[in-house]
């Protein structure tokens, strides 16, 4: 399905179908704006250019809508298959993923990093998105609780935030100077509840790919502020040119680093919808502070 089909038929069936007018209400940040997904911004960006003009969408990224990249899940789809077949993974999985999931995930993260991820450090999550629903309960939980989030950033992560009560704070990307963040903003808006911080990088909306001492001063602010740094990595190693993708988790020794991954953008299967959560923290501090 192309991806304005996608969107028409998220039209039809209402980002939540609010024209009812019965007592059944959504939660307001599901609700009010439409902002909760990407294609709910996108539709509204559709809806608003008016019919007479021809757009392209650029909004949703799934590569697999295009014929040139839809082969993507060909190395997989035989162990799919027979895993499907096999009946062992028709039982209720735990909770966490599978063991042989996680140690793939962790293997695959801790290819040529300073920091060893483990198999129990990794969290199997229904794509990307689940991973960021699953942090955002976790960590924003506690009252007065804010989460920093880039902008220009990702709509779901602010959606994430007012549904479990947590506050989002928007820091600045700069554009002239390659859409880093704006750490001084960061530092002004952050105080004692402030729960993280979250990176994307590659960066979705803006492409750039952050050079290793930005990641560094990243990890030092974060260190500073005393909170996790949430790095979105679900386009790594998807990169412009000669830019070079660096973990984030190659700082975690300065500050704990939660990766968020999925393979919906680098292996193209967002259909597939699997990513997951991995925590890198080599001081324990998320272990030691955890009441
Ligand atoms: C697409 C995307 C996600 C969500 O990944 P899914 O696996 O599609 O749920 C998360 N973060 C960013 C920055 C994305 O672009």
């Amino acid at each position: 399905m192309a991806p304005t089909a996608q969107i028409a038929a998220h039209e039809r069936l209402g980002g939540c179908a609010c024209a009812c007018k019965a007592a059944v209400r959504c939660h307001p940040a599901l609700s009010s704006e439409r902002k909760a997904s990407m294609r709910g911004v996108v539709g509204e960006l559709l809806a608003a250019a008016g019919k007479d003009k021809g757009l392209v969408s650029l909004g949703v990224g799934d590569a697999s809508a295009h014929a040139c990249f839809r082969r993507g899940g060909e190395f997989a789809a035989d162990a799919v298959a027979c895993a499907a077949r096999s009946g062992d993974f028709d039982c209720y999985a735990p909770s966490y993923g599978f063991p042989a999931a996680r140690r793939a995930v962790a293997d695959y993260l801790s290819a040529g990093t300073h920091h060893r991820i483990q198999e129990s450090d990794v969290f199997m999550t229904v794509g990307g998105t689940g991973a960021i629903t699953a942090i955002t309960t976790v960590l924003g939980g506690a009252p007065g609780a804010s989460i920093l989030l880039p902008r220009p950033g990702f709509a779901p992560y602010e959606a994430a935030c007012k549904l479990v009560g947590a506050e989002p704070r928007f820091y600045d990307l700069l554009p002239r100077q390659g859409w880093e963040a704006d750490l001084a903003g960061v530092r002004a808006m952050a105080d004692g509840a402030t729960a993280a911080i979250v990176v994307i990088n590659p960066n979705n909306p803006c492409g750039a790919v952050y050079s290793t001492q930005h990641l560094l001063q990243i990890a030092e602010t974060a260190k500073e502020l005393g909170i996790p740094v949430i790095a979105d990595e679900v386009y790594a190693h998807m990169v412009f040119g000669a830019s070079k993708f660096v973990p984030m988790a190659s700082y975690a020794h300065i500050a704990p680093v939660i990766t968020i991954g999925a393979i919906s953008k680098r292996f193209m299967l967002p259909g597939w919808r699997l990513g997951w959560l991995a925590f890198c923290d080599p001081n324990g501090t998320i272990k030691h502070n955890c009441n």
